[in-house]
């Protein structure tokens, strides 16, 4: 594990004793500082955020908040818990909130893929219930092992962050990872008992919303969220060079994907227009439709190369394929 430096070493502690009195955890990180009058007492969140300020003037807003969270909690395995599950419900409760208003609007139904079978408010909300208990009961569990394995592999919570070009590549390279994750897991998840027992219930939607990109069996949850969760962890485990904070924006995309291909919307600018290799919604919509093929989740390119692939062309391409092998018996 690469040695951390010594401003956040502290955090790694494994007692969490309160600073006596009101010198806070961040003064005690660096020893010229003297302590100042503070407007909110140290122990509070804001108040270690002035103490970092106060003694690390270099440092961004982003990384005081950052490592006044980390110094606030005193345990890295909960604050790196709690941050992650907030982020996760933020972002996938936020991302499916102007979904929910654009299917209760109705105006943009003529971008609606099946555009006769727009859901109910009422089946938006029995579907947000269940993948709530499924987030507090499947996906927290989940979440919490993520801090001590990536960290076992030498996972990051260090400053300064990383540089955007770092977290850039590397999160690419978790989408390619999951994609082929999800589509091998996914297409053995339609084989006939494992899709009675598991798959059935992700397709109670023929026609997906939102908030349906979770609605799903537990095991299934646990199945695919692997994907999610050991990519980065697999790829800290051989380079040794992943920051949590790249982690938290892996989750918050992968997130944002998977809402936006369950949205049931196909618009002129949907990114599959610009990068023709990602899947969107067009590709998924159709699986939930015609519940055969379009398997991967990020991108086209397995659906393709394994002949799996539901579109228009494929279809033509399938039935000239045929026409040919018949002309040449
Ligand atoms: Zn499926
Ligand atoms: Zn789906």
């Amino acid at each position: 594990m690469p040695p951390r430096p010594a401003f956040l070493r502290y955090t790694f502690k494994k007692t969490n004793p309160k600073p006596a009195g009101s010198i806070s955890r961040a003064l005690m990180l660096n020893p010229g500082t003297t302590m100042n009058s503070t407007v909110l007492p140290p122990g509070t969140y804001w108040g270690q955020y002035q103490d970092i300020t106060k003694s690390n003037t270099h440092l961004s807003v982003a990384e005081r908040l950052w490592v006044a969270w980390y110094a606030w909690v005193q345990n890295d395995v909960l604050a790196t818990g709690i941050m992650s599950f907030v982020i996760h419900e933020l972002f996938y409760f936020g991302r499916s909130l102007p979904w929910i208003f654009i299917d209760s609007l109705g105006s943009f139904n003529r971008y609606k893929i099946q555009s006769s079978k727009v859901p109910s408010l009422r089946e938006q909300w029995d579907c947000a219930k269940f993948v709530l208990l499924s987030h507090f009961t499947v996906e927290l569990p989940q979440i919490w092992l993520f801090h001590p394995m990536a960290q076992f592999f030498g996972l990051s919570t260090s400053i300064p962050f990383p540089s955007p070009w770092t977290m850039t590549y590397q999160i690419a390279i978790f989408f390619v990872m999951e994609d082929t994750w999800h589509y091998f897991c996914h297409r053995a998840l339609h084989w006939g008992p494992l899709y009675k027992a598991i798959h059935k219930v992700h397709h109670q939607y023929s026609a997906p919303f939102g908030l349906a990109a979770e609605y799903a069996s537990p095991i299934e949850v646990m199945i695919l969220g692997f994907g999610t969760v050991s990519s980065p962890i697999l790829w800290c485990a051989f380079t040794g060079n992943l920051h949590i904070l790249t982690m938290y924006i892996w989750i918050v995309l992968r997130l944002f994907q998977a809402v936006d291909a369950h949205s049931g919307y196909e618009f002129p600018w949907s990114l599959h227009h610009f990068l023709p290799f990602w899947a969107g919604a067009d590709h998924h919509d159709l699986h939930h439709e015609k519940f055969i093929g379009n398997y991967s989740s990020s991108f086209r390119w397995w659906d393709y190369l394994l002949d799996t692939d539901y579109t228009p062309d494929a279809l033509k391409r399938r039935r000239e394929k045929k026409v040919k092998a018949k002309k040449t018996q």
